[in-house]
């Protein structure tokens, strides 16, 4: 039995005729650059979130990049975000000579922990990067409460969680990406909404970050040759545009899909004591980027090679924290103990997961792991 970790081609295969069709027009057109694709999207997308301001760019990493340079820091403020991420949400911020402060994240959620955020919060300090990691939103009311407090801007790392859902405690809810200040997504092919290259975009409802965003962008401009800013080149091309506008179409219905397959996985390994399942949190929904385990006693490497040794990948992310990284030596400041981050990087391992895995892929994977234990 053939089993990806993302089946990008099954995907394709069912909604070819219509991707197709998108992609001649804009080739027949030849506006490959700005064309009206790119507005189309940004326009549908944030009727999708129900946000404002939808700038479309290069990747992810550009996204939060840009996201940074919007909010007018100066070389060494300090930007906290959690230690177990992808190391773009740590990467831009050095980049662009700001300081991250890693700070840890809950066991159950692996989403960054309120609690320390306010802990190591300096009058350095200027903003918070939650990441809604493996598709589902960190506690943002908490979050936007200690923001308002100490005058901080939020940036919503969105990468792995676009379509999910956060519900206040006065139950209104809202898209993940849409409540702090600013989020950031990626189209990067594998995530839940991913184009057939690369792609990424920035969401806001503040309608002078919106403007100086979409400059920022592009060169910081926003009347050609007159430049306000410094800027960067950061473009989605009208074909990813296309195609996304004929995915953002079924976001909802692959959301669905990720949610049921990952009930089954849970239903059958539960009962594994050796097992921790993923935790939904009372406060979203969660659209299951990652289908991510926890497995005790130090069996995790034994376990992915068990699965990858019958043709069945299985995925670390992410086999290092941040704190451990050697580009982040000199650069990152962890003021307190990252216990959690440390253990998880020895526990998690992730399962095959997307939107055309069938019931046989998984019995078939549930069956393997149950003969290890
Ligand atoms: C994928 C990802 C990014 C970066 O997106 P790219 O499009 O690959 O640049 C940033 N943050 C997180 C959490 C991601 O998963």
């Amino acid at each position: 039995m053939k089993i990806q970790m993302v089946d990008l081609k099954g995907q394709y295969q069912k909604i070819k005729s219509e991707i197709d069709a998108e992609i001649s027009k804009v080739i027949d057109q030849t506006a490959f650059i700005n064309g009206s694709q790119v507005k189309e999207f940004s326009k549908n997308l944030a009727n999708y979130l129900g946000v404002k301001y939808v700038i479309p760019c290069g990747n992810g990493t550009d996204a939060l990049q840009i996201a940074l340079m919007s909010l007018g820091l100066e070389r060494g403020d300090e930007i906290i975000l959690p230690a177990f991420t992808y190391i773009a949400t740590a990467e831009v911020v050095a980049l662009l000579g700001l300081t991250p402060v890693l700070v840890d994240v809950f066991d159950d959620s692996f989403n960054i922990c309120p609690e320390q955020v306010e802990k190591v919060i300096t009058s350095k300090t200027k903003a918070i990067v939650p990441v809604h990691l493996f598709g589902q939103s960190a506690d943002m009311e908490a979050l936007t409460a200690i923001a308002k407090k100490h005058n901080l801007r939020i940036i919503e790392d969105n990468a792995q969680a676009i379509g999910a859902e956060y519900t206040f405690s006065d139950k209104s809810s809202k898209k993940t990406g849409t409540i702090g200040d600013i989020g950031c997504t990626s189209f990067f092919p594998s995530k839940n909404l991913g184009c057939y290259g690369d792609g990424g975009a920035i969401f806001t409802n503040d309608d002078q970050l919106g403007q100086k965003i979409q400059m920022i962008a592009n060169h910081g401009q926003n009347k050609k040759y007159y430049h306000k800013y410094i800027g960067v080149n950061s473009r989605l091309d009208s074909i990813q545009a296309a195609i996304l506008n004929v995915k953002l179409k079924y976001l909802d219905t692959y959301s669905q899909a990720r949610q049921k397959a990952a009930m089954y996985y849970s239903e059958n390994l539960s009962e594994i004591s050796e097992i921790k399942t993923p935790v939904v949190s009372e406060f979203s929904t969660h659209v299951f980027h990652q289908y991510t385990l926890k497995i005790a006693d130090n069996r995790r490497d034994d376990l992915k090679k068990h699965l990858n040794d019958s043709g069945i990948p299985a995925n670390i992310y992410y086999p290092m924290p941040l704190n451990k990284q050697e580009a982040f030596a000199n650069l990152a400041k962890s003021p307190l103990n990252l216990t959690t981050t440390n253990n998880l990087c020895n526990s998690v391992l992730s399962l095959p997961m997307h939107t055309e895995l069938s019931k046989e892929q998984q019995d078939f994977i549930i069956n393997s792991i149950k003969n290890f234990f």
